[in-house]
């Protein structure tokens, strides 16, 4: 492990020059920053879970640059995989696909299946190019903690364990890709992202949603916030009921007893400045308003940078206030009810 800090650089061939080499290396993609190595060398990948403290058992996503790799990394696609692949590719969806025997068990906890993704952020795109291979990658941040959408935040986490960050700028989703679980005949959402159900079913009609943990069958605001099982089901591997999380406690608004924070520094996450649900309880230290006119794609571009700002400010605890259910707001309260505790 490099001891010093690593550079942040724009120079893609000498990002796929560390990768050709075994090394680590952390890129802007249009979802949050990936904490890429070469996906068919188990070395490189085994460096990633070291990297980032992850658990074996949480499988990895693997980003290729265009439909080329597929046919080598998974099965024929069924018609509804090839309907969601035209449609949304390149773009943030991940489809879990069954498996060929050149992925690594390490890529996939020993899975028969395996998530790739083609991303569409352009830097993203000519590494992958560059590299020539595929390129697995989680999120860039410590196992647990808040996505980076920014060099800087992969720097401040991760800055000590990796080799390079590829600086492409703020991502403009700012949440992970939508994982859809393809090996079954009805597609099952297995994670909340940047392609929303609603997108998905006006493709290939009604899907399953399959989150993991009890996420799915709490409403926002219930019991997804109580001590967390450590192993999901068996679909939604990695799929931990915490997640996301801040150093500081986090909460739902509505959940709150406010007895409970008098005399407390209380930071509040409010959704849009037309909503203000909140703002009577108490006199907050720290506001972060993610949208003046609740649009949930500004909001999800700057609500993990938002909870870091927050997180950074020695608060006693973090209220936020609920995303309406509906779009990508599925995908932010889903973060959120992980990211409380
Ligand atoms: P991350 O790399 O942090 O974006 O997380 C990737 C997530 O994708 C994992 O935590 C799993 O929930 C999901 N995933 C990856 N590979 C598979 C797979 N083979 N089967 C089911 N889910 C997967
Ligand atoms: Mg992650």
């Amino acid at each position: 492990m490099p001891d010093a800090k690593c550079p942040i650089s724009t120079d893609v061939s000498h990002a796929a020059r560390i990768l050709r080499a075994g090394g680590l290396v952390a890129f802007g993609t249009e979802t949050v920053y990936g904490l890429g190595a070469n996906a068919l060398d188990e070395h490189a990948v085994a460096r990633i879970y070291e990297a980032k403290n992850r658990p074996h058992f949480d499988p990895l996503i693997v980003h290729i640059a265009d439909t080329g790799w597929l046919d080598r990394l998974a099965e024929k696609l069924s018609p509804a995989a090839q309907s969601l692949a035209n449609t949304f590719w390149p773009g943030p969806l991940t489809m879990v696909l069954p498996k060929k025997n050149i992925v690594p068990d390490l890529v996939t906890s020993g899975l028969p299946s395996v998530a790739i993704r083609i991303p569409s952020h352009p830097l993203a795109l000519e590494l992958l190019q560059q590299f020539d291979l595929p390129i697995a990658a989680p999120s860039a941040n410590p196992f647990g903690q808040i996505s980076p959408t920014t060099a800087q935040h992969v720097l401040d986490n991760l800055g000590h364990r990796i080799d390079l960050i590829l600086d492409s700028g703020p991502c403009d989703v700012g949440v992970e890709s939508t994982v859809v679980l393809m090996t079954d005949d009805r597609p099952q959402i297995l994670r909340h992202g940047g392609i929303t159900q609603e997108q998905l079913e006006s493709v290939v009609g009604p899907v399953d949603v399959h989150l993991g943990n009890e996420a799915e069958a709490s409403s926002v605001g219930s019991s997804a916030c109580s001590t967390k099982e450590l192993h999901a089901g068996v679909a939604a591997p990695g799929m931990l009921s915490q997640h996301y999380s801040p150093t500081t406690p986090l909460m739902l608004a509505g959940d709150v007893d406010t007895g409970l924070i008098s005399n407390k520094r209380v930071g509040l996450l409010q959704f849009s400045e037309t909503h203000t649900a909140a703002r009577h309880i108490a006199d907050f230290a720290s506001v972060e308003i993610l949208t003046a006119d609740g649009n949930l794609r500004l909001a999800a571009a700057s609500f993990f940078a938002a909870l870091r700002r927050l997180d950074a400010e020695g608060l006693d605890l973090i209220l936020a206030e609920p995303f309406p259910d509906h779009g990508l707001g599925r995908a932010l309260n889903d973060r959120l009810n992980r990211a409380c505790h």
